[in-house]
């Protein structure tokens, strides 16, 4: 039998939130990165829209994101060979019956990103040519919203966390954890891992890993979303569109590598799994589709799922366990894990390191109490056995 290997820090699951932690945290210290599957990013991170918009979100959110931008729009020397965001725009949309919402949410989106001004709907039309004179009633534009390059920002964080000494072991799903002597023991089929901290970037499994330690887990709740890829309308360029969001949350569409992307926005409790779109979801995204458009949709090229996972108050959980400090929180990323990750994956490094939340951060408005696990506690067992 081979060795523990002893490190300082094991970050488990190699998503966006586990790459950028080990990213940030293998600045100061000696990170073991553990991905059950065999290669990082299969879950949630591999399956998202893929947008950064500053409008989207609960206040906590949505100042993440703002601390977010410049590593964005700016990363390092060295991190990625291409702009890790590209120009998209975003457009809500409202039927007649929404109006009112529509203009408090353009009152709320305004006063956290003053470019969001109030278009006409035959404004609207002029940009996404598809949209219904008939269903449309009124509309706001984000124009600062962005494309991310997942993928780009992923490895990334995964390159650049190589090169700051820490290890990715893929193929290694978490199967116990003890504690030993004041160190955490890590079994996976991939070897065994000893090390003082542990940082919980699990995703929909935080809960279980979390049992698994024997910290009482968080009430983390896995919300399936669908996708699904049809043909651009014929002979349209499509590649300019912004992307078009219904105010209610009922679906949402964009243009995605020469082909549409659409969404129900949907929302369905799951337990943590390999999630698979179900075709009535994808029914419902298409009939949405239609009403709001002329496109008539005649063939899906492509549908999957994924699990955004929130704790009760729609805030990420980041920073020690109030019971058990040497484990450390990093999950409840939601439907935002992508653009929040850079500043979210700074704030888990500096509770480590004991240097309290980043400067920058705080002067978004961002408080440790905003997203310390203490705030959710549930009885131990209570989200597993339900
Ligand atoms: C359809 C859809 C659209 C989205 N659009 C956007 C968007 O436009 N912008 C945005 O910012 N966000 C978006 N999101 C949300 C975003 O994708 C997530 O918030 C983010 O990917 C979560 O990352 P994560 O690392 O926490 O989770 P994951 O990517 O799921 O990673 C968790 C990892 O932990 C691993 N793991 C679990 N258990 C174990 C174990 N026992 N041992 C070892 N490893 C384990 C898993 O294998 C997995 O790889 C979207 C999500 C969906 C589904």
């Amino acid at each position: 039998m081979s060795a523990a290997e002893e490190t300082d820090v094991i970050v488990i699951g190699g998503g966006m939130a586990g790459a950028g932690a080990a990213f940030e945290i293998s600045r100061s210290a000696k990170v073991v990165l553990l991905e059950r599957e065999s290669h990082c990013g299969y879950h949630t991170t591999g399956r998202s829209a893929a947008s950064f918009t500053e409008n989207y979100g609960n206040g906590v959110i949505r100042r993440i994101v703002l601390a977010s931008r410049s590593f964005l729009t700016e990363p390092p020397a060295g991190f990625s060979d291409y702009p890790l965001l590209s120009k998209r725009g975003m457009i809500t949309v409202a039927r007649a019956d929404q109006l009112e919402l529509l203009a408090q949410d353009l009152k709320a989106a305004q006063a956290l990103v003053p470019s969001i001004v109030a278009m006409t709907p035959a404004e609207a039309i002029q940009r996404v040519p598809v949209l219904r004179a008939d269903y449309l009633a009124g509309a706001y534009i984000e124009p600062h919203s962005m494309d991310i390059d997942v993928n780009g920002l992923h490895q990334g964080f995964l390159r650049g966390a190589r090169a700051r000494g820490a290890r990715i072991v893929t193929n290694a799903g978490v199967k116990v954890i003890d504690r030993q002597g004041g160190q955490w023991r890590v079994d996976t089929p991939a070897g065994t891992f000893l090390a003082p901290r542990i940082v919980n970037a699990a995703g929909a499994w935080g809960d279980e890993i979390a049992v698994m330690a024997g910290v009482r887990p968080v009430g983390l709740q896995p919300k399936r979303r669908t996708a699904f890829n049809i043909p651009a309308p014929a002979g349209v360029d499509i590649s300019d569109w912004p992307l078009v969001h219904d105010v209610g949350a009922e679906f949402y569409f964009k243009p995605d590598a020469g082909q549409l992307f659409v969404s129900p926005a949907d929302a369905t409790l799951s337990p943590p799994m390999d999630a698979y779109a179900e075709d009535i979801d994808v029914a419902i995204g298409a009939e949405r589709l239609e009403r709001a458009t002329t496109i008539e949709v005649q063939r899906v090229s492509r549908s999957w799922a994924g699990l955004r996972t929130f704790v009760t108050d729609g805030s990420p959980v980041v920073g020690p366990d109030d019971e058990v400090p040497d484990f450390v929180w990093l999950v409840g990323q939601g439907g935002y894990g992508i653009k929040t990750s850079p500043a979210l994956s700074r704030v888990c490094a500096s509770l480590i390191a004991g240097t309290g939340m980043p400067d920058d951060v705080a002067r978004q408005g961002v408080s440790l109490d905003d997203l310390t696990p203490h705030r959710l506690r549930v009885s131990q067992f209570a989200r597993v056995a339900s």
